[in-house]
Order: C-alpha cells, then structure tokens, then sequence
C-alpha cells in the first residue's frame, strides 16, 4: 500500500488526507496542537461551554467545501439561510434574498428595497454589476500588471461613498478580510460573480450548526478506515532533503518519518520556519513566503442573561462590530454544558486592525455598546460573560499581486506537495481555498503515482439568464 504523510490538521491536510485514504492510501497525519481543524475549529472553555475560534460561514458557491462535508459526514451539520439581514444605526434595515426573477435579476427586489441605500447609491451599483456581467465576472482592467485596488476598481466606475461603504465594504470586507485598498480587485469581483450574479444559489449563507471541531469528527474515522493514523501534538521540525527529493520529515525526541509522498499543509509563515537555503535553491517558490502579508479578525463573544436577539444573524452598518451571530439559535439551545438560560452571541470584526492595540475590556466595551445600539433588549440584560479572541494573522492579506508569491500545490521538490489556503487556488483565505488546495495536493499525489484521480469540484453552473447567454 502506497503511503503519505500529511503535515498539519487544518482543513487543507484533512481534505488532502481524507481524498488519499479514499483513494486507498495509508496516510500518517501529524499536527501540533491537540485537536483538528487548524484556524476553523472549537474549544471548551473551562466551564464546559464550547467557543468557535472564530464564526465561520461558508456560501453556496463554496463546492469543495461542500463536498469535503459530505465526505465526513458533516453536510448535515450546517444550516443554509436565504435570508441576508441588515441594520444600520438609525433603525433602518435591508435584506438580500433571492426573488421569484432568474439570475442575474434574482436579488432586485430585495435590492431596490435595501434602505440603507440611496437611489445614487443603487444606481452606481447596478452599473458596475452591469459591467462584472457582461464580463461575466473578469472586467479587462483587472488584468493590470500587478493587479488594481478594489478601491480604485470602484473609484473607475464612480462609486458614491455610500455605495462604497454600505455595500461594497460591507460585503467584501467580511469575505475577504481586508480594506478595500489592499484588496486585489480579481478577489473583489469575484465575489459577487460568483456569490451573487451567476446563479441563484450561491450567495446563500450556510452557518455550522454544531461547534467548528465537531465538524471534523469524521476524518481521523476516515483516514483510520484505511489504515492510517492521526497523530495529534506532534509539530513537524525539520524536513530532510537529498538532492532535491525529500528523505524524511524529523518530530521531537529523534523521531523521523518517511513515505511515499509528503503534504505539507501549514500556515505560511508555519511553512516558512521549516524551509532552508537548500530547499529554497530546489524550489524557488518558496523563497517569498513571508512577504504574503496577514490580516487580523477579532471575535467577541458575550453571553447574556436572556434572549436579546431573535434572528440567527445580522449585519450592522456603519459600526466596528460587522457581524452577530445567534449563537444559541445556531446551535438550537444546545451548547457544551448544556447551559440553556439567557442568550449566547458571537461578535466578528474583520480587518480589525484598529483593534489590535486595544485592550480585552476596551473592545468589550466599543462592541457591548453597539450592540446595545442595534439590540433594544440588550439595553435591559446582564453581560454575564464575555471572551475576545484576536487573531493577529487570521487570513492572507488579498492585496494586489499577491498571486505572483503563492506557490503551486506540486513543487520541483520530489515528493514534497504544499497545501493551504494560500496555496495558488486562485481563491482567497477561505475554507474553500483550504479544501481546493488539499484536493489538489492529493490529486498531485496520485498523478506522480501513475493513478490519478480528481478531487475537485466544478464551480456552481451559471443559472436562468445567465446560464442561457453562457
Ligand atoms: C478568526 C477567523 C475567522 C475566519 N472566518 C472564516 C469564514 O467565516 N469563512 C471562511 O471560509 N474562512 C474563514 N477563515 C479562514 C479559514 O479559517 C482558513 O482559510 C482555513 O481554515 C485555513 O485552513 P488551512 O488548513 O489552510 O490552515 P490552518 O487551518 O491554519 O491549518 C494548519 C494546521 O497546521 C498546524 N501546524 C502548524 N505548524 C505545524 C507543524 N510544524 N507541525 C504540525 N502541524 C503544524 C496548525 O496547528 C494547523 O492545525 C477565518 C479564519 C480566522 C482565523
């Protein structure tokens, strides 16, 4: 039996492992910390109440992710809504949902609804939607050598500040992490062509509703079916190389491992610790790691006396706090302990670089009092907990160029394949980049084996208009 050893438990070495056990390959996963799922994962609290790292949602348009969940078993665990909700301070509120119109027209109604909005705002927006269209979603001015700005993308095409805040900002920020100006349109663009013009499925916004670890209770099942093992707090030290061929990978104690073929799925700068000059002179795609910036996101985590909120999550307008999520509607009343009393929400703040520098209680405060803002029954409960989890490197920043420093899954290195969401997908930081890149290191894996076999998954077809044009 061919075996493989997979560096890291995040989703890029579990979806990576996960394909290679089913295409009947022994595979040896090693991770460092205690538990799988990397940076989308869940831990227990002292008090037995189960937090997320971090919310994570995924849309319909993320395929692989999908099919990664129904290769675990998990698709069940994460609920769709088509419903987008929000709220800006002055009480006035818009949604995002599909109408009884095909695409691309799917959303008018709830957009010329959208309150927040003005009428120069929605005109800007239409039009620039008009020009992703009939460019079905890759504009020619995108193609500039080093790529543009969002920004300057939306500058080009007259955006009113409103637009740019309200909607724009609003949408991509969530999804990509990062200010507009850092932001490499490609990503921008991207998002809404394929989340919310191609089709009519693809915005809609699925939400785990179990704990991010529970997620993955399926894949040691998997990988062990096959023979292999999942071995937890075992971080990779050094990678041993011979003439441009990987030997072995050396773990604490003297411990040396050898396979067949070897992923390695960490984080970049993770990546970047444990390559040398030699490996840099094999492959010179790993030269320029760290020059792949990062970007934070902060999660608040408050916990009320009793219910403030009755829908599953909104989206506020014009605040530091972008996302609350209804944590203990997500999960429907069960958390951990099994606490039922009073109401658990999850805050999310992307691109939270102003909160950086700021304290746990400073950021409690800003967010308590917006959310006390948006939620009038806030106003009256108790805060009888709150957690803040800042994570300085969440995400690759998605700036202009950056495409031209991430490596390909397949390196000139034999033996050694690269996983990871800032892999070259062509995706940005996402769960879905993290699985494209894992099945794409294990399609590598197979073809240099003379068997290959395909993993990923094809994008969401074009639906009603057009789908007809395409
Ligand atoms: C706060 C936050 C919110 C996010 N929200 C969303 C969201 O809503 N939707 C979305 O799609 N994406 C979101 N993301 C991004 C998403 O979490 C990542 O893109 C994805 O999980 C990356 O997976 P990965 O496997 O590439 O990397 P990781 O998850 O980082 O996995 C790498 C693994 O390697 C391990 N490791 C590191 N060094 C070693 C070593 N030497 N030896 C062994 N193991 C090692 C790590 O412990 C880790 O388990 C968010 C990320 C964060 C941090």
């Amino acid at each position: 039996m061919q075996n493989v050893i997979v560096i890291g438990g995040g989703l890029a070495g579990l979806s990576a492992g996960v394909a290679l056990a089913e295409a009947g390959w022994r595979v040896r996963l090693f991770e460092q910390r205690p538990f799988l799922g990397g940076r989308a994962t869940s831990y227990v609290l002292p008090d037995g109440e189960h937090v997320d790292n971090c919310q994570h949602v995924t849309l319909g348009c993320c395929t692989n992710l999908e099919d990664f969940y129904r290769r675990v078993g998990s698709v069940g665990k994460i609920k769709f809504f088509d419903r987008l909700l929000f709220q800006d301070p002055q009480g006035r509120t818009g949604e995002m949902q599909a109408g009884i119109l095909p695409a691309p027209f799917h959303m008018t109604g709830s957009f010329a609804s959208f309150a927040p909005l003005t009428l120069a705002d929605k005109r800007g927006i239409a039009r620039a939607m008009l020009d992703i269209l009939r460019a079905k979603g890759h504009t020619p001015d995108l193609d500039a050598p080093g790529g543009i700005s969002m920004l300057e993308w939306l500058q080009r095409r007259k955006q009113t500040p409103g637009a740019i805040e309200r909607f724009w900002r609003m949408v991509l920020v969530s999804a990509l992490d990062e200010e507009l100006d850092r932001t490499d349109a490609r990503f921008g663009v991207d998002v809404f062509w394929k989340a919310f013009l191609c089709n009519r499925t693809g915005y809609r916004m699925g939400v785990p509703a179990v704990p991010l670890a529970e997620l993955y209770d399926g894949c040691k099942a998997e990988i062990e079916k096959r023979g292999g093992e999942v071995n937890l707090r075992m971080p990779a030290r050094a990678v041993r190389l011979e003439n441009c061929a990987v030997k072995g990978v050396e773990f604490d104690g003297g411990r040396f491992e050898t396979a067949g073929a070897y992923v390695f799925a960490l984080p970049h700068l993770a990546m970047a610790e444990l390559v040398t000059e030699e490996m840099k002179r094999c492959e010179p795609g790993l030269a320029h790691l760290e020059k792949i910036g990062v970007a934070p996101i902060t999660g608040v985590h408050f916990w009320f006396d009793r219910e403030v909120m009755r829908e599953p999550f909104v989206t506020l307008l014009d605040t530091t706090t972008q996302w609350i999520f209804n944590k203990s509607a997500l999960y429907g009343g069960r958390n951990g302990a099994g606490k039922q009393q009073g109401q658990y929400l999850q805050l999310v703040i992307s691109a939270s670089y102003d909160l950086l520098q700021k304290s746990r209680q400073e950021i409690i405060d800003l967010c308590l009092k917006e959310v006390q803002h948006a939620l009038p029954a806030a106003r009256d409960a108790k805060l009888v907990k709150a957690t803040v989890i800042k994570e300085a490197a969440a995400t690759f920043s998605p700036q202009p160029g950056v495409d031209l420093l991430r490596p390909k899954q397949e390196t000139r290195i034999r033996g050694l394949l690269l996983a990871g969401d800032w892999t070259d997908t062509g995706w940005p930081a996402t769960m879905e980049g993290a699985v494209r890149s894992g099945y794409l290191a294990a399609e590598c894996v197979l073809r240099n084996a003379g068997t290959p076999r395909t993993f990923l998954q094809p994008d969401l077809s074009p639906d009603g208009l057009v789908g007809w044009f395409a």
